[in-house]
């Protein structure tokens, strides 16, 4: 905890100040234009790797950047998340973002143990239609983990799709989404092409 204290006090003394403008704007606006859903892990940072300042993206973090597809008994955080993002505050851009060396991924491609972590496990299910994906021939030759994580999150996007806001933006032309696929090692960023599955590196 000392680092993070630490951290508030540099926060507040370097960088909070050069920004005084902005915060006291935002403390009365919120109209993200994106909203990112991302992995938890702690080296993956959508406002990092998008360059943005606070108030431009509007941020889901689950672990393995999963989104559980819509169900009309029970909505959760997610759905709550994603719901008052598009519906309330407007985004109209979406972004499902995987990356390189994903746990979540590691795990089920590489099929571990998941019996001391119930949670973990059970939440990981959401990644199944990923799963049975990329067992398939196509994505042979390629790394089971990579594969894996690019297939994952054209899962997660078709799961985001079933969500009514989404689905209602999508129709009328308002909203877009995008699949992307972060490396930890380079920083690049690549936008996967639904057609092909491939990647175009977003900014070379
Ligand atoms: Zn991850």
């Amino acid at each position: 905890m000392h680092d993070l204290t630490e951290g508030v006090r540099r926060f507040k003394r370097d960088i909070f100040p050069p920004r005084a403008e902005l915060f006291a704007h935002l403390a009365g606006h919120h109209r993200p234009a994106t909203l990112f859903i991302g992995c938890s892990d702690a080296r993956v940072v959508p406002e990092l790797i998008c360059a943005s300042e606070p108030g431009e993206l509007f941020v889901i973090r689950t672990a393995g950047n999963l989104v559980p597809a819509h169900t009309p008994v029970r909505a959760d955080g997610v759905a709550a998340s994603i719901e008052y993002a598009v519906a309330v505050l407007g985004v109209s851009g979406i972004v499902v973002c995987g990356h390189s060396a994903c746990g979540a991924m590691t795990a089920l491609a590489e099929g571990h143990d998941l019996t001391g972590t119930p949670a973990v496990a059970d939440w990981l299910r959401h990644a199944d239609t990923a799963r049975a994906r990329a067992a398939t021939p196509s994505t042979g030759g390629t790394d089971p983990v990579d594969a894996l994580i690019r297939t994952n999150v054209f899962t997660q996007l078709a799961n985001l799709a079933t969500h009514p806001s989404v689905a209602r933006g999508l129709a009328a032309g308002t909203v877009t989404l995008h699949g992307w696929v972060y490396d930890i090692a380079t920083g690049g960023v690549e936008e996967l092409d639904p057609a092909t599955g491939r990647g175009n590196a977003l900014a070379a």
